[in-house]
């Protein structure tokens, strides 16, 4: 194979998926990529869509030697309309939006991260710096291209096929009726997303001892507290084996740092600030929290709980379990992300997402095991399933579990779809029948959250 073929096999952020797929498919526009949809459908081929294959779960965007990957990232297009709508190809990640958004004095609701895709990351529902002041990636989507499966481009909006509008906002592209394999509804190859002014935001990133989790959890838990009067407060707090690093983000410049945030400023144990008090934008956010490329296999797993010092505590104490048992060489890492009401009611506000979400503070959390490619996967394996186990039984057990799992957290395994409830469930099953029935995607597509696992 050629250096093209490699370098695709190598695009995805984690080694779990440089699998070799039989061929790379690379498109450019919404005809080829219906065309493309064709000729797997003629000749029922299996197929993964990638736009940056920024997911770990192995088959979502990548594929084995009997399957194509469909290449989205052509699908780079960028127009902002008089009327503020950016339509932004499929292909684009979210750091190449915000900077060409800044050059015409708006923003868009994105990831934190300035490589994560356009695509997945609005699919999966999308968890931003501010979600309590914008609702989630997926809410400020007003309108998607969707290629279908009979090779029609269509409209999803309010308006046109609003099923499929909100099936899309939060439904990912992985879901489906029944079937052996899994269903999508269809690809999307445009987004059009809401705008605003320029964003300002205020930002800190400090390091702590983990030693004095105690009193990180206190002040992480008093300024989710303050969020839900603030909805500019955005943070979120990642335990480590020697650190743990909190973001204290604020969606504006004040001249005083936000009172919010002194309970971290009254910490002792601050060990160093890896980013001081900086005044910028989304964009300078994203680049701040870029996360460096290197080798290695990434695991991840989605819990949502309600807010308790005691059960985060409880929490840490569990890690620290699963960390003890890990050889040498695994780096096991886990964040709480806060979300307010005000992020649930912003999904409401903005038309209604398929999250299926409490209206209740609650936190997301995300659990990461990372290794390199030459060592087993057995121990990454076992401590994120003895997390998931762990942790969802203790917060069940003091009732503070919640059902949703976010798709951009999210292990294979775990039941996402399921988990937005049986109404949402309900709503984007008949929708993939109306816009599949002949159920292509359930049929050909090699890996996502199925809906066929959330019976
Ligand atoms: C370093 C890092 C930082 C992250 N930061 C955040 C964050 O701040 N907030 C957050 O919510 N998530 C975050 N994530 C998670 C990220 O949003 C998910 O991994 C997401 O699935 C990535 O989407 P992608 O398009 O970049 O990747 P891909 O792996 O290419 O695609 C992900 C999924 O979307 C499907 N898909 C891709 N393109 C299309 C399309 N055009 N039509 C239909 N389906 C499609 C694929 O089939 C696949 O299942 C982060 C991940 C990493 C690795």
């Amino acid at each position: 194979m050629g250096p093209a073929f490699e370098t695709e096999v190598r695009v995805p952020w984690s080694q779990t998926c440089w699998t070799r797929a039989a061929a790379y498919v690379r498109l450019q526009t919404a005809a080829e990529v219906a065309r493309a949809l064709a000729i797997i459908k003629e000749t029922g081929t299996n197929f993964s869509l990638r736009t940056t294959g920024h997911n770990p779960n192995a088959g979502f965007s990548s594929a084995g030697d009997t399957a194509v990957v469909l290449d989205l990232r052509g699908l780079a297009s960028r127009e902002l309309g008089a009327d503020g709508i950016a339509r932004v190809g499929a292909g684009n990640t979210f750091g190449e939006v915000y900077a060409w958004l800044a050059e015409h004095g708006r923003s868009a609701i994105g990831g934190r991260d300035q490589q994560v895709g356009v695509a997945g990351f609005l699919l999966g529902g999308g968890m931003g710096a501010f979600p309590n002041l914008y609702g989630f990636g997926a809410d400020g989507i007003v309108n998607a291209e969707v290629v279908l499966a009979d090779g029609r481009i269509v409209n999803a909006n309010a308006q046109e096929n609003p099923d499929l509008y909100r099936a899309l906002k939060g439904g990912g592209s992985n879901f489906g009726t029944s079937g052996t394999v899994d269903l999508s509804i269809g690809i999307v190859t445009r987004f059009d997303l809401h705008t605003y002014p320029l964003i300002k935001t205020q930002y800190t990133i400090n390091l702590y001892s983990p030693q004095d989790y105690v009193g990180i959890i206190d002040a992480t838990v008093k300024v989710q507290e303050a969020m839900e009067k603030d909805p500019k407060i955005g943070s979120f707090t990642n335990f480590n084996a020697q650190f743990v690093a909190v973001g204290l983000l604020y969606a504006d410049t004040p001249s005083e740092r936000p009172s919010a945030f002194e309970p971290f400023w009254d910490l002792k144990s601050l060990i160093t600030t890896a980013c001081p008090t900086t005044e910028g934008t989304l964009l300078s956010l994203a680049q701040t929290m870029r996360h460096e490329e290197t080798d290695g296999k990434r695991r991840i797993c989605s819990i949502t709980t309600r807010v308790s010092r005691e059960l985060y505590e409880g929490i840490y104490q569990l890690y620290q379990e699963a960390l003890k048992a890990l050889p040498e060489g695994y780096v096991l890492h886990f964040t709480a992300q806060p979300v307010g009401t005000a992020a649930v009611q912003a999904g409401e506000d903005h038309g209604g997402n398929s999250l299926g979400l409490e209206k209740i503070p609650q936190c997301w959390w995300v659990f990461t095991c990372e290794w390199p490619n030459e060592r087993a996967d057995a121990p990454a394996e076992s401590a994120l399933s003895f997390l998931e186990e762990k942790v969802e039984a203790l917060a069940r057990e003091r009732g503070l579990l919640l059902a949703y799992k976010c798709a951009n957290f999210a292990t294979g395994h775990q039941k996402v779809l399921r988990s937005y409830g049986a109404e949402s469930l309900g709503r984007l099953r008949e929708t993939a029948a109306r816009y599949d029935p002949e159920g292509v995607f359930q049929r050909l597509q090699c890996g996502g959250f199925l809906l066929r696992d959330n019976v």
